[in-house]
């Protein structure tokens, strides 16, 4: 008997978790975040709390209470017993938080298969300290004590290595299988707003599962969207797990058309232009590159996204010696002082982000207020506080990113506005979904032709009938 178990996901966009159980065999799919779980009770001031450890997580069903799968120290520091390990590997979809973000909360020891791009963007998740829960290619072990040189009693840190584990990941080649107990996984890489997203075939002689990850069929690799679902019809599965965000919507913008808009826009100012979009999707990094060269511009980028485009070498869609990268003040602001030592300079930033302070290429804001016509700024509401010093005039704000779809995305986009209000900038949209249409769900689970659909990842499981 094949049993699938969807744990997070079913009623909601994102928190995926799906359990797949066949003649003693478990697998999980995706360990996601669930934001709706999340912010129904928490926010950005009520957080779940670190030092129960799994309690609050699973009290406001934020995790799954199951046994076997979950980190022993902290099992350790709830006083539940230590438990064997209950799954035998995890297959992650791509790197997007509801996805993968609970990986941090894992047995150290489960393996666990992606590509490559996601393991690459977890570890720049990871190195860059975004989130509270990042222990995701590593992991230190929390709640332990060391013996110091007095001979007393030390929290372990990331500092002590023997505390830190790597995780056993596994990447995988594009149609590549793995055979793990019952279960053969084949992963097939899709279309989708981030870089390395990917769907799984379950093989079993029981039937086989489809697991569609977040697709879509209008980015650059709509050839790869295309190949999954012919192989998935190929399989002649019993079960798909579909997504489903967009069901209800037959809206359709191709990543070329924004490229496109954004191209026009940069070409019809005279004056500084600013583009916001999601952090790490580098195939909106990548039209907007191609925009703005083609308007005969400079991009610029942020640490962060630097940090990102080197991170990924050759599989980038362009080096970073072809940007300029904007170094912002921070803590004393002494970037921007005259005499000041560079060890001091370098004090104001994070060790990851004091090789970009100085390259060739980097620049501060001194040169946009110089030469603001000749530039193209990746900007979020995050660095928006950069304005003052920039001190923009007849500016132009790209908004490239999705709608908000919380209060509190809501809040930030209205502070968001009176910013650009304050500094006379003008706003434009240019934006397109990173997930199938509703008609495209359709034709697809038309043409996989299952005996069984499994909504997932959608707030409308009753439109798939
Ligand atoms: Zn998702
Ligand atoms: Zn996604």
């Amino acid at each position: 008997m094949v049993s699938i178990d969807v744990m997070g996901g079913s009623t909601e966009i994102g928190g995926n978790k799906i359990l797949v159980e066949h003649k003693g065999t478990r697998i999980l799919l995706d360990f996601g975040m669930s934001f709706n779980q999340n912010s129904k009770y928490f926010s950005e001031f009520l957080n779940p709390r670190k030092c129960t450890a799994l309690t609050d997580y699973m009290e406001m069903g934020l995790l799954p209470d199951i046994k076997g799968i979950y980190r022993e120290d902290y099992l350790n520091h709830m006083g539940r017993p230590p438990e064997e390990r209950a799954v035998d590997a995890v297959f992650l979809s791509h790197a997007h938080a509801d996805h993968a973000q609970y990986i941090h909360f894992l047995r150290f020891d489960i393996p666990i298969y992606c590509t490559v791009e996601t393991y690459i963007i977890l570890q720049c998740l990871e190195n860059v300290g975004i989130s509270t829960n990042s222990d995701l290619t590593s992991a230190c072990e929390t709640f332990v004590f060391y013996e110091n040189n007095k001979g007393n009693p030390s929290r372990v840190t990331r500092k002590n290595i023997e505390y830190v584990h790597e995780r056993d990941f596994h990447i995988m080649e594009p149609e590549q299988r793995m055979q793990i107990g019952s279960l053969e996984i084949e992963m097939l890489p899709v279309d989708h707003s981030l870089p390395g997203a990917c769907g799984y075939i379950i093989y079993s002689d029981e039937g086989n599962i489809v697991y569609t990850g977040d697709i879509r069929f209008h980015g650059y690799n709509r050839d790869k969207s295309e190949r999954f679902v012919e192989k998935a019809a190929r399989c002649r599965p019993k079960w798909l797990l579909c997504e489903g965000t967009r069901i209800d919507s037959n809206e359709m913008n191709s990543e070329q058309c924004v490229k496109d808009e954004i191209e026009r826009i940069v070409a019809s100012s005279k004056e500084l232009v600013f583009v916001e979009h999601p952090a790490r999707d580098l195939y909106r990094v990548k039209s907007i590159f191609d925009a703005v060269k083609a308007a005969g511009r400079e991009f610029i980028v942020g640490l962060k996204l630097a940090y990102l485009i080197e991170s990924f070498g050759d599989l980038a869609p362009f080096s970073i010696d072809d940007v300029k990268i904007l170094v912002p003040m921070k803590r004393w602001g002494l970037l921007c002082k005259n005499g000041i030592e560079q060890s001091q300079v370098e004090r104001d930033y994070s060790v990851w982000e004091r090789d970009f302070i100085f390259r060739d290429n980097s620049i501060t804001y001194e040169e946009l207020k110089k030469y603001p016509q000749r530039y193209v700024v990746s900007m979020n509401m995050w660095e928006i506080n950069q304005l003052i010093d920039i001190r923009p005039h007849n500016a132009v704000w790209i908004k490239s990113s999705c709608e908000p779809f919380s209060d509190e995305m809501d809040i930030d986009e209205e502070r968001k506005k009176n910013w650009l209000e304050h500094f006379g900038i003008q706003l434009f949209n240019a934006h397109a979904s990173g997930h199938a249409s509703g008609d495209e769900i359709r034709d697809m689970i038309a043409k996989i032709a299952p005996e069984h659909v499994i909504p997932i990842h959608t707030e409308h499981p009753e439109m798939f009938k």
